[in-house]
């Protein structure tokens, strides 16, 4: 394959896992609603979770999106220092969401800034969303897809707190949001919670928070056991599928860190839906693929 066609080939398979990744939620999503589905006792949360598989079941039949809102597309990408088309990811990027905006189809969410004029296209100013971490000495690339809606992860909230409020702030913090703005989103919901010096590093790493597989845990035991007391509180609040009550209002918390300056400790908080549409995708040097969220599926 020569350079052209490499820069075909990932656009291909960029377009169809982003277009794909609408229609069918990653194998952790999927087991952990049917876990959740299984700790209800009610009728009533026991529908809400089977209307969710057979949305699931119908968009597969018809191929369509799982959910109106298709979200702007983020991709955050980690690139092998060595993978040939390092300095191409942005265009092939781009013109994925171009075509999988005509294929799955996606519905139009870029709206310009100041022009208040929607593209049309899901591509604009800095959208699509590409964040990046750069792999040393690697020649594949491994992509995290992610819509985020307009009602779950998109409104994320954030806030620098004084030092002296500490940790106990950033949990208050936490459930002033969730149990005021969280609830936009439909849950049972995915929290990812950030904490970091500053705003701007809590808010990625909130969002990052969210393409761990549901269940994983923060590497330090104390940040652990604060993901576990948090979805333990948020559960008991009983918000349960669709909000209409049940046992759990959450899949999982995650919570990611980075060390902060002695004066502040800032929290943010990003929130997926029920319909947590992230992918993960690796491509090597040779443009051979293999999807690790959806496991045996080709494009
Ligand atoms: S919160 Fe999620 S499931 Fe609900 S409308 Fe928004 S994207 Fe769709």
């Amino acid at each position: 394959m020569n350079k052209e066609q490499m820069i075909q080939s990932m656009t291909d398979i960029m377009a169809k896992f982003t277009g794909y990744m609408g229609k069918r939620l990653p194998d952790d999503v999927m087991s952990k609603l049917r876990e959740l589905r299984e700790q209800e006792d009610t009728y009533l949360a026991k529908v809400v979770y089977d209307s969710m598989f057979e949305n699931q079941e119908i968009s597969d039949k018809l191929d369509r999106p799982s959910c109106q809102d298709t979200g702007v597309i983020q991709y955050y990408v980690k690139a092998g220092s060595e993978f040939p088309l390092l300095a191409e990811i942005p265009e092939i990027l781009r013109n994925a969401v171009l075509e999988a905006t005509k294929a799955a189809p996606l519905r139009h969410n870029a709206v310009e800034i100041f022009k208040e004029k929607n593209t049309g296209n899901n591509t604009g100013e800095r959208v699509p969303i590409i964040n990046w971490d750069i792999i040393p000495n690697s020649k594949a690339v491994e992509v995290e897809v992610y819509m985020a809606g307009g009602g779950c992860s998109l409104p994320g909230q954030g806030k620098t707190l004084m030092p002296g409020e500490g940790y106990e702030g950033v949990v208050k913090f936490i459930f002033d949001v969730m149990t005021s703005y969280g609830i936009n989103a439909c849950p049972p919901l995915l929290v990812g919670i950030g904490i970091a010096g500053s705003i701007e590093v809590a808010a990625t790493l909130s969002k990052k928070a969210l393409f761990r597989p549901i269940g994983s845990r923060h590497h330090d035991e104390r940040g652990a056991e604060m993901e576990l007391l948090i979805e333990k509180g948020l559960n008991d609040i009983g918000i349960g599928p669709q909000g209409l009550s049940g046992k759990n209002s959450v899949m999982g918390v995650h919570i990611e860190s980075a060390a902060r300056h002695p004066s502040t400790i800032s929290v943010a908080i990003s929130i997926g839906c029920w319909a947590h549409r992230r992918g993960t995708i690796r491509i090597n040097e040779d443009m051979s693929y293999e999807i690790i969220s959806h496991k045996g599926v080709t494009l």
